[in-house]
């Protein structure tokens, strides 16, 4: 019998930690961060106090009570003496490591918390996505997927109680074992190997999959970040399938359709199956976001601004076809570049940052006197690629530049002439945080007369993007019926519904089709 528990991704679009336990081991699918949960409690400036270790976490039900599997420099033996009668408590030995779907935080972030010695099972490319997110910006300490700064418990000078501070031994790197292990190139091992933030680093080399006590096989499928998949187990019940997130419409569609066939041959007994856009009827392809993109850049005069979502490497491409074809420059920041150079260590068709005509690399203009070693190297490696902010402001209509909401500090440098064109090529937002941004960014463009395309609107409390600029956004995640076909042709005995805030749209739909749905229950254990 097969057991499985669900600490996250139950009623929540994200923060997926699901605990599979078989008589031959133990994995956790996924170990997300879970935004929704931490939005309840927590916002900018009110945070968990890294100096309290895991106690706001597990006080505050942001992390199950599970003893054994997290950093012992973050939770003492005196802490846990605090939860051993909470609720869901559990001594937990040794896991055998985690099955990790994709490098989105919602998914990977609380690997962050691990115990060190616990393997990340990803393909290559989540695992090179991740150091190089982790390379390239600031990490709180609950978001250090790929290495972390070991924090020692220490009683600071005039206090009377311990914190835990960050120690000064360097950081430490995560074990991962990659599906694709055998196709690495000397080149990518190097920069696997190597610290780009602290002197010392204790690295790990990476190993492979065949050594976990259960057997997996891992389906490359495709979704709104490269590297995706989902994965099979082998358990004493027969084949668990989970889904991680995934879609059929976007550029790797293909990848999703042999994932279906190749589980479907396996006869799963269970199939945990993510269900964010169960209630869209249709969705928008990364073709016609280049359609869209093309007919409102091909027209625009002045300055362009394109905004879509971080390591969305799919729309970055399909924003630099539209730069080719409009004979402007696609200028992207260097962590973008950053994030292209490390992904062509592994998939060679990625554009070279150095050797693209089309692409060029925007200095922020109040940059750092002695910048963090890999924006460093950037800054040498691509120097003939590098734009400052007075380069643009000359030539407006030469540029299309990618920046998002939090970017926008650069406009007061670049001065965008009136009648300028924001693109915006993201989801409408989500929760009332979003909205406020929303309404700074309408702030934003009228301050500076720019026009916006696609932009949601507020109208009536809604937040809707004109019928006539609708297009512009392909969601990583499938729509309703193709969520259902995708079951369907699985055909698992069980299917089992996560990361949805609607999961009954399920057993609404797949009534007579021989498959039994269960609704998981948060912090239970089902028996398969
Ligand atoms: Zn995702």
């Amino acid at each position: 019998m097969v057991k499985l528990t669900f600490y996250g991704g139950v009623r929540e679009i994200g923060g997926n930690k699901i605990l599979l336990e078989d008589d031959k081991g133990k994995l956790f699918l996924d170990f997300g961060y879970p935004y929704s949960t931490y939005r309840v409690f927590y916002e900018e400036y009110l945070k968990p106090r890294p100096g309290a270790g895991l106690l706001d976490l597990l006080v505050m039900g942001l992390l199950p009570p599970l003893e054994g599997i997290y950093r012992t420099d973050l939770a003492t033996e005196q802490l846990w003496q605090q939860f051993r009668r909470a609720e869901h408590y559990r001594r937990l030995e040794s896991p055998d490591g985690v099955l990790l779907s994709h490098a989105h935080l919602d998914h990977s972030g609380h690997i962050s918390l691990l115990r060190e010695d616990i393997p990340v099972y990803a393909t290559a490319t989540t695992a090179f996505i991740a150091k190089a997110v982790q390379d390239s910006g600031i990490s709180s300490f609950d978001q250090q997927v790929c290495y972390f700064t070991p924090r020692v418990e220490e009683c600071l000078q005039g206090w009377k109680q311990g914190a835990y501070v960050a120690s000064s031994s360097g950081d430490r790197q995560r074990r991962f074992c990659l599906s694709d292990k055998l196709q690495l190139r000397e080149e990518a091992e190097q920069f696997w190997e190597k610290a780009t933030r602290q002197r010392r680093f204790a690295s790990q080399p990476l190993d492979d999959i065949s050594k976990c006590s259960l057997n997996l096989r891992c389906f490359p499928l495709d979704h709104s970040i490269p590297g995706a998949c989902a994965w099979g187990i082998e358990t004493g019940s027969g084949w668990v399938i989970y889904s991680g997130d995934l879609r059929l419409h976007g550029r790797d569609g293909k990848l999703t359709e042999s994932m279906i066939k190749e589980a479907a041959q396996l006869h799963p007994r269970a199939l945990i199956l993510e269900g964010t856009n169960v209630d869209k009827t249709t969705n928008v392809s990364e073709r016609e976001v280049y359609d869209n993109a093309f007919r409102a850049i091909s027209t625009a005069r002045g300055l362009v601004i394109a905004d879509f979502p971080p390591r969305d490497v799919n729309r970055l491409l399909t924003f630099l076809q539209v730069a080719r074809d409009t004979k402007r420059k696609l200028t992207i920041l260097p962590r973008d570049a950053y994030l292209l150079k490390t992904m062509r260590l592994l998939k060679p068709e990625i554009p070279d940052v150095t050797g693209e005509d089309s692409l060029v690399i925007y200095q922020e203009t109040t940059a750092a006197k002695s910048p963090a070693t890999w924006l460093r190297k950037i800054y040498e490696e691509c120097a003939s690629k590098i734009v400052l902010s007075s380069d643009v402001s000359a030539n407006q209509g030469d540029f299309i530049l990618c920046f998002s909401f939090w970017d926008l500090n650069e406009l007061p440098s670049i001065r965008p002439r009136a009648g300028s064109l924001y693109v915006f090529s993201s989801s409408e937002p989500h929760n009332e945080e979003q909205e406020m941004d929303f309404w700074r960014l309408h702030h934003w463009l009228e301050r500076f007369q720019l026009r916006s395309f696609g932009l949601p609107v507020e109208r009536n409390g809604e937040w809707e993007i004109a019928e006539e600029e609708k297009g512009l956004h392909a969601s990583g995640h499938a729509c309703g019926p193709d969520l259902l076909r995708i079951a369907r042709e699985i055909r698992p005995e069980v299917l089992i519904p996560v990361h949805s805030e609607r999961p009954e749209y399920y057993e609404d739909n797949l009534k007579g089709s021989g498959i039994s749905i269960i609704l998981p229950v948060a912090n239970r254990t089902l028996d398969i």
